[in-house]
């Protein structure tokens, strides 16, 4: 009988491609299949000697090399062309077979294929893959959907390819049928924040601490050493330090300053509006790139009136440097806070139990966002598993306390030199929110209660009220 494959990849752009290569690293045999054949071909000139490799040229070649039961990863663009494909090898499988969708998908649409494929027997996984082009290739960070059932078939696999932290696989069963893209949804929406944040230290460092690129690149390159060490701090200072080789300017200084984005982080914001979680930091990170992609509005609105004053005194500049990673630090404390709350808002609402203690371990290592940071987060779940609020574990209550004051000078500093800072403006406004003994919404209730007897609950008596106003309404 000839050679079956223990998986097939379907899709091999960047992908699709780096992971057949990681799959076929790893001992394991690889059905590939394209829909334009020529990349298939390619793959197998430039790298067949990395592993064993099937190339099909048809989808029923290409289901026919798969042992029993047949993993089908499908890599290849989200949204209908997802559908297409699913549609094509969903005919050519039996029951018992797996289709595993790794791209970005909507985790709504991820429920409606489960479903489906579910009532011919057919396991649907729609898995999160972060890391990128060079994750998916060296280990990704990999967040599984679907059955318990599926996992048991497949999980093995995905976790040889998986980045490994602690001889610990950053991959394991999220929760069933769209947990896995959800949870995906949600890394990208705190990959947007810690984007935006750390963004903002740095426009911080420039605009107001006078630093040159090339001088921050070598504040990020000293802060990634102590407790921000991330991939997206390390990255950062390599982008800071590159000098355009065209001009011999910042390479910073020749790229519009027009954030582009794909969708997953509107998504997270647009879910967590329908859930009702408050992940403005994520919100703010989305509408900042959304700002800055409007040219003609911010050409009209250079002119507008900013402060008189534009500089800090000797002493508050001497120390703005460590504020400003201290005001880093807590900001992305609450971003991830944030996240974590969707998740477990998410779980709650569609039943599927998530870890979020697992969940940060698996983002350790592979994915976009990893950080040092994140063990702290697993610790404080692992003492904690409900934990309804990250912020209030020891070890995060005290960095929040220990950096508040550098915070809340960062804050009023951007606010009163005209620098914009929303991300870390909303993380101080959030964290003062939840300790706030009274908030200004027993106004809005009495304001609602006015113009549309809304009714209101009281503090002394159970029980829904509405107050008679102006005696005529
Ligand atoms: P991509 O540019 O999103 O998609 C290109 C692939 O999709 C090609 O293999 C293409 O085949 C195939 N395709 C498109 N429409 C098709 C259709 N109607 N029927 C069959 N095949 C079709 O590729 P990518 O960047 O490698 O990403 C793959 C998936 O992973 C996407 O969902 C993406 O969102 C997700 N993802 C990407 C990254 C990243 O860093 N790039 C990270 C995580 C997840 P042809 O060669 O025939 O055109």
């Amino acid at each position: 009988m000839a050679q079956q494959a223990h998986i097939g990849v379907t899709g091999l752009a960047v992908m699709g491609r780096n992971l057949a290569r990681n799959f076929a690293r790893h001992g394991h045999t690889v059905a590939i299949h394209n829909r334009t054949p020529g990349r298939t071909r390619d793959l197998v000139a430039q790298f067949g000697d990395e592993g064993v490799f099937l190339p099909a040229e048809t989808a029923e070649d290409f289901v026919a090399s798969l042992e029993r039961p047949r993993r089908v990863m499908i890599m290849v663009k989200a949204g209908q062309p997802t559908d297409e494909v699913i549609a094509e090898f969903a005919a050519l499988l039996e029951p018992g077979d797996m289709i595993v969708d790794g791209g970005n998908a909507h985790f709504a649409d991820t429920r409606r294929r489960e479903a489906s494929l579910r009532e011919r027997g057919i396991h649907f996984v729609g898995t999160g893959v972060s890391g990128g082009e060079e994750g998916a290739l060296h280990g990704p960070s990999i967040m599984p959907g679907g059955s318990v059932e599926s996992y048991a078939a497949l999980g093995p696999l995905l976790e040889d390819i998986a980045a490994k932290v602690d001889g610990v696989p950053c991959c394991t069963h999220v929760g069933p049928d769209g947990a896995g893209h959800f949870v995906k949804m949600v890394h990208n929406g705190i990959e947007y924040s810690d984007m935006q944040l750390i963004g903002e230290a740095y426009d911080l460092l420039r605009h107001v601490g006078g630093l040159k690129p090339g001088e921050i690149a070598e504040v990020f390159r000293t802060w990634n050493g102590g407790r921000l060490e991330s991939y997206l701090v390390e990255i950062t200072a390599e982008v800071l330090a590159h000098v355009d080789a065209a001009t011999g300017r910042p390479f910073v200084d020749v790229v519009q300053d027009q954030a582009e984005q794909k969708g997953t982080g509107r998504w997270t914001v647009q879910i967590a509006l329908d859930l009702g979680v408050p992940v403005s930091g994520i919100a703010e990170a989305v509408f900042a790139r959304s700002l800055s992609g409007h040219a003609d509005l911010r050409a009209s609105g250079r002119g507008l009136p900013g402060p008189q004053e534009t500089w800090l005194d000797s002493a508050a500049h001497d120390r703005f440097a460590d504020d400003v990673e201290q005001a880093l630090y807590a900001s992305k404390i609450v971003a991830y806070a944030q996240g974590f709350h969707q998740i477990q808002l998410g779980s709650a609402e569609y039943g599927w139990n998530v870890d979020r203690g697992a969940m940060a371990t698996i983002w350790r290592g592979g994915c976009i966002i990893r950080a040092r940071f994140l063990d702290r987060i697993r610790a404080a779940y692992a003492g904690s598993a409900e934990l309804p609020l990250l912020l209030t574990d020891d070890y995060f209550a005290e960095a929040l306390g220990a950096a508040q004051d550098s915070w809340r000078r960062v804050v009023s500093t951007a606010a009163q030199l005209g620098v914009p800072a929303p991300g870390f403006s909303a993380a101080l406004a959030y964290y003062d929110g939840l300790r706030a003994e009274r908030l200004p919404a027993g106004l809005i209730q009495g304001q609602r209660d006015f113009f549309g007897a809304h009714t209101y609950r009281r503090t002394d008596r159970d029980g829904s009220f509405h107050t008679l106003w102006g005696g005529d309404r």
